[in-house]
């Protein structure tokens, strides 16, 4: 149905403000920042070291508190000047995957393991787990590499099972810190061609933090930051 996938609000900003620290030393990371991502869009942060992306993304992250502003995850308001919600931990599962660098996979366990762990956690029965990792492994194509350890996978293929776990638990709020970082060009964009699917299909917002020039035009839109203030949005062409 056309109503369903007409494009929505999922990550709404208003004046999030972030400082570290006290006094003298006091360092503002965010100042002001308000942005809107919508349902099906895969956008870009992008700003030099230091400009508060990684910050930025672990606000809407709900892993660290902002000091002041509005935000609204998913339809629910879950920060106003205070945490709305009490359960972060929760919130975090319902709404939220997380794409790291350097994939975070757990070493001791192999690839069905890794993305059954975050099902177990959610509470699912544990054959429902590893039916659903599978299903999960095959939609990021890595699905043959099961078995494998992290170290015995590919640098490509460590993203694909680390992504497949960020999708565990249906986050329509996928979050990634530099994801093609350590990938060569055609890997990178296996990668993008993946959270694009992700973005379309499940109708997810994906906000990616990248310095990666191989991949800007992978992206609906472009966010600047620079000393903790968004330049305006970019329409990639
Ligand atoms: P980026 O990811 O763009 O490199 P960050 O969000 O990591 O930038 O950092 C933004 C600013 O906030 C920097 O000045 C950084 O030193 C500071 N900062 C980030 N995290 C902390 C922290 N936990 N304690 C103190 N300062 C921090
Ligand atoms: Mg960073």
């Amino acid at each position: 149905m056309t109503e369903t996938l007409k494009p929505h609000p999922l990550v709404e900003l208003r004046g999030i403000t972030k400082h570290f620290g006290e006094g003298q030393t006091r360092v503002y990371a965010l100042r002001g920042i308000s942005m809107t991502v919508l349902s099906g869009e895969v956008v870009g942060l992008l700003g030099p070291s230091g400009s508060g992306k990684t910050t930025l993304l672990n606000v809407i992250g709900a892993i660290i508190a902002p000091n002041e502003g509005w935000m609204r995850l998913d339809g629910e308001v879950a920060y106003d000047n205070r945490w709305l919600r009490r359960d972060l931990r929760r919130l975090r599962l319902e709404k939220i995957g997380f794409i790291f660098q350097n994939h975070n996979l757990l070493s001791f366990l192999n690839a069905i393991d890794n993305v059954a762990l975050v099902l177990q956690l959610a509470g699912l029965p544990r054959e429902e787990c590893t039916r659903r990792a599978m299903e999960l492994l095959d939609y990021l194509e890595v699905g043959h590499r099961k078995h494998a350890m992290p170290s015995q996978l590919s640098g490509g293929e460590a993203q694909r099972v680390a992504i497949a776990r960020a999708l565990a638990n249906r986050p329509r709020i996928i979050l990634a810190d530099e994801p093609t970082a350590a990938l060569d060009s055609v890997r990178a964009g296996i990668v993008m061609d993946l959270l694009r699917k992700v973005a379309v299909e499940q109708q997810a917002a994906i906000v990616a933090v990248t310095h990666d020039e191989k991949i800007f035009d992978r992206f609906d839109r472009i966010f600047r930051l620079r000393d903790g203030v968004l330049a305006g949005a970019e329409e990639q062409a």
